[in-house]
């Protein structure tokens, strides 16, 4: 229900669990409790039946105002550099010289600036191209000016 703030906050370093879509409540709260984890749910009825230890409710409906909202709520400090967990997965990625991965990458890639890094779980690769700089743009306007 919330894919797309999860990839939001992963993309601002948090360390982001999704659980599938067909989890049921309790395993959703178990998961939560166990690996002492805040939950962000719509969900008010599990908030209320179940009562998670640290818990809060997403009301926005827009990916960037439940970003803003997350963001605000546990005072998120602008991360040094965006861009350093798989979006998909949650892995920490690791820089990779670009010949190492120059053959899965689109010509125009190999000439952006920036580190390029791989995510060891899905092999997925990272570079700084025009999509990560308009998200980039996106994400300064999430974080208060200093
Ligand atoms: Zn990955």
């Amino acid at each position: 229900m919330l894919g797309r703030l999860a990839r939001w906050l992963r993309a601002i370093g948090c360390d982001t669990a999704q659980l599938p879509v067909h989890a049921r409540d309790v395993e959703v709260v178990d998961c939560a409790r166990h690996e002492d984890r805040v939950l962000l749910t719509r969900d008010r009825h599990l908030l209320r039946e179940l009562r998670p230890p640290r818990a809060v409710e997403i009301i926005h409906d827009e990916p960037l105002e439940q970003l803003r909202a997350v963001v605000a709520a546990f005072a998120i400090a602008r991360p040094a550099a965006f861009f350093t967990r798989c979006m998909i997965d949650n892995t920490v990625l690791h820089e990779v010289p670009l010949a190492d991965v120059a053959d899965r990458i689109p010509p125009l890639a190999r000439e952006t600036r920036g580190p390029i890094t791989q995510c060891a779980t899905c092999g997925r690769v990272y570079w700084r191209g025009s999509h990560a700089r308009r998200m980039e743009h996106i994400l300064e306007t999430v974080f208060p000016p200093d």
